[in-house]
């Protein structure tokens, strides 16, 4: 399960939390409901992923978090804190980057909010991680323009991290090398394989939901039982999804239910984005040729279009020629 420790925690990956950015004492969730999750936590082997805002918490509530199992997601401003947590950097902070230790151990967030430039991040961070995953805002106003930006970007990171691992580096990138090493779906799996417990005691789907309407919660914390899988948002009954290959897709609940509104059907955005970075994975993994350990990892088939929704058959139109039975 996912926790949000205060109103202001940190947004971790598309989406946008507006108290993060509003100063002010933290609103901290209750120490009696965190008590309770611990509690569940514990008897049901429950392991929790925590998101920090900019504050370090009250003792009593970093007690209940170390007494559970659990991974936190943290800002900048506390990853010197917390050396250990997954930290989330924001492209706003470039002039920060040099603030964060070198590690080739740990796994690092990092939010854009343009296509243009992600290049010059990536490698900026490079050194600083074993695992980072890129994390683009506003996909859903992504233009044809955007589009042949970030696959251009793609390929300059792919140069890269070609170089990186020609000299024995082993830095993993989500947009390049999950696909490499996926052989089914591993989405982001919010609703299904994780649910979020908000500061006020109700269930979301996942982090966006609660900070983009707190009205839009799929029930409230029982210390009794851990919460269900949500049905509506599992692979199986997303149609366009289970047949596609591009098995890093974030397939991103929210997203879907502002674009589409719906829960499961993704956008035209979404596949198009996660289209491109599964061809530069195809052209990196193809690239890199016999060098261990890509050797052994299946080549990516190449696609013959840019937009699964290219490949639906729809039925044909009242009125058209080929719907007439008798031709
Ligand atoms: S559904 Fe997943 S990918 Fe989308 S905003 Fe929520 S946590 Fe992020």
């Amino acid at each position: 399960m996912l926790v949000i420790l205060e109103q202001g925690a940190v947004p971790f990956c598309s989406y946008e939390n507006p108290h993060f950015h509003t100063p002010g004492e933290p609103r901290w969730i209750a120490t009696d409901l965190l008590t309770r999750f611990a509690r569940l936590a514990k008897r049901n082997a429950v392991s929790a992923t925590v998101l920090f805002g900019r504050n370090r918490p009250p003792a009593a509530l970093e007690r209940l978090i170390d007494s559970i199992e659990h991974s936190k997601i943290v800002p900048l401003e506390l990853e010197r804190t917390y050396p250990e947590a997954i930290v989330v950097v924001d492209a706003d902070e470039r002039e920060r980057f040099g603030e964060l230790h070198d590690s080739l151990e740990r796994n690092m967030i990092l939010r854009v909010h343009k296509a243009k430039g992600v290049s010059g991040l990536v490698e900026a961070l490079l050194g600083k991680f074993r695992r980072l995953s890129l994390h683009l805002t506003n996909t859903e106003y992504f233009t044809q323009a955007d589009y042949a930006v970030y696959e251009d970007e793609l390929g300059r990171i792919a140069k890269v991290l070609g170089a990186h691992y020609r000299n024995g580096g082993a830095a993993e990138l989500n947009v390049l090398s999950d696909r490499m090493m996926l052989k089914e779906m591993r989405n982001c799996g919010a609703g299904a394989d994780h649910i979020t417990l908000a500061p006020n005691g109700r269930l979301y789907i996942c982090p966006a939901f609660y900070h983009d309407d707190a009205a839009s919660f799929v029930g409230a914390f029982d210390d009794k039982k851990p919460p269900n899988r949500l049905q509506a948002v599992e692979l199986n009954r997303a149609p366009l999804c289970s047949r596609c290959d591009a098995f890093h897709c974030k397939r991103c609940i929210f997203l879907n239910r502002k674009t589409t509104a719906e829960l499961n059907v993704p956008s035209e955005q979404q596949c198009a984005v996660a289209h491109i970075e599964r061809e530069a994975s195809r052209r990196l993994l193809t690239d890199l040729g016999a060098l261990e350990p890509f050797r052994r990892m299946p080549r990516i088939p190449e696609l013959p279009y840019k937009d699964p929704l290219e490949c639906i058959d729809l039925p044909p139109r009242a009125g058209d020629p080929a719907s007439d039975p008798m031709l």
